[in-house]
């Protein structure tokens, strides 16, 4: 009973003693390598738990208005949770390319590149075994921040060069989780990536997420086709369902008779965001729940974001504490370039090239009001 209230309400808890998931039960080995789980704290009393199994956010405890702490991300309390999910994404990062590209296939300095076509007849998020799949390289440096890295072979999954890959997670004491991605090649390839927490700011779990009021800063967004790759057109959001510059419930309009909402059975999409024109990142996007007062603000260097309401959740999975995830029970936000960039020239270029420095940064910001 007092267990369930826990839940139920959150726990105004010391971070040492939230109920955090134990790191035994991330023990084991995967392709030869040592999976882990970190366990990193700020003085505020907010924890996140990371393994080096995809990379994944395990857990993630935020404060509500009177202070109760709450994890806020789907996923699983053991290994083999992840191992046996439906949806193979959560907490994850995701590489070498986030989002779709279409036909599976790009062609990048006269030589076609056919990759893993792991969406119907188009590739996503990095394909059949992506960075969510693979076992980092991981060293704790101090209580805050875990570094992850990983050598992303030529030729893997279809992409050209040797990917050197290091990804920072870091807790900061303004209540940030901050991920930074750093990359270096030896062959020109495409790179986009990204991190795919499944957030519910009532808590993982807690019925869907269509009352959490949302804001994009962007006034456009790529409309796609019915394999949700973009058309190539940059269509203005304003006077259709996809306008959250003005705060507003999610659900309030994702029932809409609108093409594009169709085709994404519901929202998930690429908003174009407004950059600032000096140096310093974006806010690309805010969440408030309204009945925890949680807030989420993303902040990014990042051209666009993916907004991803759970319309492929279904039920079928229960995670953490026996909560099932239901039909849009969370949302992503992905930082990115755009879905499919390879094939589109006009947009915004994803190709490192060898002696340059990929370098990316995503931070989701929590408070309360
Ligand atoms: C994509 C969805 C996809 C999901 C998989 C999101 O980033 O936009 O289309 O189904 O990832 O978990």
């Amino acid at each position: 009973m007092l267990a369930g209230l826990f839940l139920i309400l959150g726990c105004k808890k010391a971070p040492e003693q939230l109920p955090v998931v134990d790191p035994l039960a991330f023990g084991g080995e995967l392709d030869g390598k040592k999976v882990e789980l970190f366990t990193l704290k700020n003085e505020q009393g907010m924890v996140v738990q990371i393994t080096n199994f995809g990379g994944r956010v395990v857990d993630l405890w935020v404060p509500d208005r009177e202070g109760r702490f709450t994890d806020v991300v789907l996923g699983y309390s053991t290994l083999d949770g992840y191992l046996n999910s439906n949806e193979i994404y959560y907490g994850t990062l995701v590489g070498r390319y986030g989002n779709r590209i279409g036909n599976a296939r790009f062609t990048l300095n006269d030589s076609v590149y056919t990759l893993a076509a792991n969406d119907g007849i188009n590739h996503l998020h990095g394909g059949v075994k992506g960075y969510n799949d693979v076992v980092w390289d991981a060293v704790q440096s101090d209580e805050k921040t875990v570094l992850l890295s990983y050598l992303s072979p030529d030729g893997e999954e279809g992409y050209p060069g040797n990917l050197q890959v290091n990804v920072t997670y870091e807790l900061t004491p303004d209540n940030e989780l901050k991920i930074e991605y750093r990359a270096t090649t030896d062959k020109p390839t495409p790179v986009n990536l990204t991190h795919h927490s499944y957030f519910n700011l009532k808590g993982a779990g807690e019925g869907d997420i269509n009352d959490h009021v949302l804001y994009i800063n962007a006034p456009f967004y790529t409309p796609v086709d019915g394999g949700l790759i973009p058309t190539g057109e940059i269509a203005p959001v304003d006077g259709t369902p996809f306008d959250f510059r003005t705060p507003m419930a999610i659900g309030a309009r994702v029932n809409d008779d609108n093409e594009q909402l169709k085709y994404g059975q519901g929202y998930d999409h690429n908003w174009v965001l407004t950059t600032p024109s000096g140096p310093g990142l974006t806010l690309a996007a805010r969440v408030v729940e309204p009945s925890t007062g949680r807030t989420m603000e993303v902040f990014t260097n990042e051209p666009a974001i993916q907004f991803y309401g759970g319309n492929f959740l279904n039920g079928k999975d229960t995670g953490k504490n026996g909560k099932v995830y239901n039909h849009r029970g969370a949302l992503c936000l992905e930082t990115q370039h755009f879905p499919d960039s390879p094939n589109h020239l006009e947009f915004p270029s994803v190709i490192l090239e060898p002696g340059q420095e990929y370098y990316s940064i995503c931070i989701y910001k929590f408070g309360v009001e």
